[in-house]
């Protein structure tokens, strides 16, 4: 087909559209208004590090089965890191206690009856009350939903949620906590295997795409950034970038890829999520101790979670807002102190480090936020909208942009 499709915004919602119309055989330009690919999941290189890093440490589970596609599709499976078991370490820093969660790989949770596969001081019962979420009401939060109290929540519950959520758990939607459940621990072990880009999430997710669409001979442009959408009665007729326009011919389509405040002013009128939250990341430069685990949950301190990868630990914190106005050598100092106590490096020297500050890295997945969310159709005829922010069933997540991305690829034609 002549046909073009536009691709505006090349974050994964964007790449994944891409890849799936290319791989139809569509003809496809694709813009990006950045100098590289990727959006909000990317890989560059941090000059007084001297390393190459992410800007905040993405966690997918086995069970990401858009994810695991894209990476098939694009030839890098084996960037993405998993062990063969489904296990989780945790450290509680106050009483310095270890465990690791592990579910049994099938759907049938026997983990909870074997008490050193289960979070220390818990019984098989109290796992039950988190299944409310699998049923939860439109509107509902998890704090109207379950308990969330008492030592499960505190070890388990809490930081898995904020995690997947990037939102306080109390007041985020009880739908999507049970939509990540329904597709994760509920669906057993085998489907919440962590996966680690350990590469870096360019080359994971970002550097193949781009070499497997020019390989199909999609060009991105960078630099170009959509600045209007000229329409003609229901379709749109020509998009216009700061110093460039290109009229839309007969059969050609839009797929509108951009964060959603960007979407919002470029589709007036657009209902779309409008509050967000902050994620922020601790880089450090030196080696993992022995035997550290490539990811740990850290209970009772500031660091929520701790990655270890070859050449540096780092820190994620999720929901971080009251921390964006932060010094950020205090942050340093006082993240490095938990994680030299967890790890048994030298508090001192301060390793080399960087703080990354994301302030707008998910929508907030709280009821209200999600009754925003527009699906991928609009009121024109072809122009569709795609970004972990569309009404996915999914909160802002990798495998929820790549499905929105492929949803759209679909309803334009692939
Ligand atoms: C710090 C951090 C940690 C995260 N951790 C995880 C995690 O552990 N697991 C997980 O699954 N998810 C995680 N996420 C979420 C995940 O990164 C996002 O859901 C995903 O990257 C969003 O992709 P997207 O394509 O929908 O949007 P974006 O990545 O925002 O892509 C939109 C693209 O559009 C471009 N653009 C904007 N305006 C224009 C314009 N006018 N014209 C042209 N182009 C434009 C942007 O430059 C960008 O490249 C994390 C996010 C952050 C920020």
């Amino acid at each position: 087909m002549s046909e073009t499709i536009h691709v505006v915004g090349a974050g994964l919602a964007g790449l994944a559209c891409a890849l799936r119309l290319a791989d139809a055989g569509r003809r496809v330009a694709l813009y990006e208004a950045a100098r590289m690919a990727g959006g909000r999941c990317r890989s560059y290189f941090d000059s007084s590090l001297g390393l190459t890093i992410d800007n905040g440490n993405h966690l997918l589970l086995s069970g990401n089965a858009a994810a695991r596609d894209y990476a098939k599709r694009v030839g890098a499976s084996d960037a993405l890191v998993s062990p063969n078991e489904c296990a989780f370490d945790f450290l509680d820093a106050r009483t310095g206690e270890r465990w690791t969660l592990r579910p049994n790989a099938s759907r049938i949770p026997w983990w909870i009856f074997v008490a050193d596969r289960r979070v220390p001081g818990t019984g098989p019962l109290d796992y039950l009350d988190a299944a409310k979420l699998l049923f939860a009401k439109d509107g509902a939060t998890i704090g109207e939903t379950m308990r969330c109290n008492g030592v499960l929540w505190e070890k388990l519950w809490r930081p898995v949620l904020l995690s997947a959520l990037n939102t306080e758990p109390e007041e985020a939607s009880a739908k999507l906590a049970g939509a990540v459940l329904r597709e994760s621990l509920a669906a057993g072990g085998d489907a919440c295997r962590p996966m680690v880009a350990k590469g870096g999430l360019g080359d994971a997710f970002i550097e193949p795409a781009l070499r497997t669409l020019r390989a199909k001979g999609v060009e991105p442009r960078f630099g170009a950034r959509l600045r209007e959408i000229a329409f003609d009665d229901s379709r749109v007729a020509a998009l216009r970038f700061g110093d460039s326009e290109e009229t839309l011919q007969e059969g050609d389509a839009v797929i509108l890829a951009t964060p959603p405040w960007i979407a919002q002013e470029l589709l007036p009128g657009l209902v779309a999520p409008d509050d967000f939250r902050a994620i922020v990341n601790a880089h450090f430069k030196i080696a993992p101790p022995p035997g550290q685990p490539l990811l740990l949950g850290m209970i009772g301190t500031l660091t929520e979670w701790l990655f270890a990868f070859d050449d540096r630990l780092s820190v994620t914190i999720s929901g971080a807002d009251r921390l964006i106005d932060d010094a950020r050598e205090e942050l340093a100092v006082k993240l490095w102190a938990e994680v030299s106590a967890a790890t048994g490096l030298p508090l001192e020297p301060l390793p080399p480090w960087q703080i990354v500050k994301e302030k707008r890295a998910t929508f907030a997945a709280t009821p209200a936020q999600e009754k925003r969310r527009p699906g991928a159709k609009t009121s024109w005829d072809n122009l569709w909208l795609a970004g972990d922010w569309t009404n996915t069933g999914l909160p802002a997540t990798i495998e929820g942009s790549i499905r929105s991305g492929y949803k759209a690829a679909k309803l334009a034609g692939a």
